[in-house]
């Protein structure tokens, strides 16, 4: 079945930046384009803007931060709830618009929207519930108190990967603290992020509260850095590479800057002997697969124990060879194109490099689907892969699994850990004593246990390591926007 992925809300489809409440082009008149991943078709123009453009979005989100501030928690609380009922209500649309500029299946455009809609809700309900301390004091004639603020100003930095959830989780909390954004979505996906921020316009955000500036790759710098040297900008939360994140810690320091920084991980996934097999390799397709395996908590490296490793290599090759790779429009495809020509280029390079130092190839590792566009690869499992290899170091962001074998527990914890990322781990055992063991051992911030499918507004998400810090949902990231002002009053008779 072919499925239509145009809006039934055109306006959906917002071709400019919005600056203090106004949709307006670039000041230089540059354009973007925005390309189907599938097919490369175009599916709409953004401003290609500069400076100046970044200049004007972090004029009006100082202005606006005075009243927004000042706005009661609840009040704000009923705009974000307006937002999340807009989100929801409009979630077709926005689903449909994922799957054409990211590429994903539809059921996951539309689990996306779900998925962001959520942490938008947390958000809105946690903004009531901010409070801070009364702190008995250690000496007479002092009242002290411990309150929380807005930091101000947030720049935030969204990648392509999930195109709403990243820029939800993001602005929710950041508007719920009584911040003010300027947001520069990713160059290949802003198209969603724009009309994520038209609802959040008809939800009664006051001008000036979200800003939001587009850029090509090459402009992108041109206006992060106006507002990384920008005094009043007092918070950069960024998703995307390791890379990119070292940068801007470089630079917001010129500033101190808080940050916010979820990065690349090389996440593991350990299968012991004593694991529920067939929950394991549920788990894999789930946590490896999703998203065409383009997800910063994807399985990187996959150790699996000897006495199990040949049946879960059996039992996962079988699963992967039948996933249904195809472009968004066809209704059973399960994986979509990879993002873009350099993602495809890396991900073949990880195989060929793999297979040159041994890896035996079971599935796929290959392009497929050429007739249909450039970027579909094949989902692959690699078994007998090793530490010398490119994947065991790089992040590949695709669909392919890397078996792994070991022999005993302190082995697979020295390899898990002999990595500089350590945003999520995953294992599988039945062992109690075992569990909480690799639980206190994997140096992740995340950890999945006996579960492949970890992500939940309700709970913080973030790295330790080189894939950053800051957390994300839970209560935690609606502090990530605030700090703490001590109150004291001295002299009371
Ligand atoms: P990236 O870090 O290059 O891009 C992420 C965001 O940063 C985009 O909005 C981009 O425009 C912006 N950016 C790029 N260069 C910048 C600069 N010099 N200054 C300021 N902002 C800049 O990541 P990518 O190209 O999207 O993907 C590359 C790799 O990053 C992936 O292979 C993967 O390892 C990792 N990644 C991680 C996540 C995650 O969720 N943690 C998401 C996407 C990508």
């Amino acid at each position: 079945m072919t499925l239509d992925l145009t809006l039934q809300r055109a306006d959906l489809l917002c071709a400019q930046n919005f600056i203090n409440g106004e949709w307006t082009a670039a000041a230089s008149g540059a354009r973007l384009a925005v390309l189907n991943p599938a097919d490369q078709s175009l599916i709409g123009q953004v401003p290609d803007s500069a400076a100046v453009d970044a200049q004007a979005a972090a004029d009006a989100a100082a202005a606006a931060l005075v009243g927004w501030r000042a706005t009661p928690a609840r009040q704000r609380a009923q705009v974000i709830k307006r937002w999340h009922a807009l989100i929801l209500a409009h979630q077709d649309d926005l689903g449909r618009l994922i799957s054409r500029e990211q590429g994903k299946p539809l059921a996951e455009g539309r689990g996306e929207v779900q998925y962001a809609a959520s942490y938008v809700e947390w958000f809105a309900e946690e903004a009531t519930r901010i409070c801070g301390d009364v702190i008995a004091a250690p000496v007479s004639g002092r009242r002290m108190l411990a309150v929380k603020e807005p930091v101000g100003v947030v720049a935030v930095i969204t990648p392509w990967n999930f195109p709403a959830a990243m820029i939800a989780r993001k602005i929710a909390p950041a508007l719920a603290a009584g911040c003010t954004v300027v947001a520069k979505p990713a160059e290949d996906t802003p198209l969603t992020a724009l009309a994520l921020v038209r609802l959040a316009q008809e939800a009664g955000l006051p001008a000036g509260v979200l800003n939001i500036v587009c850029a090509s790759r090459a402009q992108t710098p041109a206006v992060v850095d106006a507002w990384l040297a920008d005094a009043r900008v007092r918070k950069i939360s960024f998703t995307g590479s390791t890379p990119v994140g070292k940068h801007l810690a470089r630079e917001a320091a010129a500033t101190l800057k808080k940050l916010s920084l979820e990065l690349g991980g090389n996440a593991p996934f350990i299968v012991f002997d004593d694991a529920d097999l067939g929950a394991a390799v549920t788990g894999l397709m789930q946590a490896k697969f999703r998203n065409g395996g383009q997800t910063c908590v994807c399985p990187n490296r996959v150790f699996v124990q000897d006495a199990v490793y040949e049946r879960f290599a059996a039992l996962l090759s079988i699963q992967v060879a039948a996933l249904k790779v195809g472009p968004a429009t066809e209704a059973d495809a399960q994986i979509g194109p990879m993002i873009n020509a350099r993602a495809v280029e890396k991900i073949l390079r990880h195989v060929d490099d793999a297979v040159s130092r041994g890896a035996r190839l079971l599935v796929g590792g290959r392009r497929v689907r050429e007739a249909s566009g450039p970027h579909f690869v094949a989902p692959t499992v690699l078994a007998d892969a090793t530490a010398d290899m490119l994947l065991a170091s790089e992040e590949t962001f695709g669909p392919v699994a890397a078996l792994f074998r070991f022999h005993d527990e302190a082995e697979v914890i020295a390899q898990t850990n002999d990595t500089p990322f350590g945003l999520a781990g995953y294992f599988y055992s039945e062992n109690s004593s075992r569990i909480w063991r690799m639980a206190d051992a994997l140096e992740t911030g995340i950890v999945g246990i006996n579960e492949g499918a970890i992500a939940s507004e309700a709970a913080p998400f973030g790295g330790v390591k080189e894939s950053g810090y800051g957390r994300e949902g839970s209560r935690h990231g609606l502090d990530d926007y605030m700090h703490i002002k001590y109150l004291c009053q001295g002299n009371l008779q």
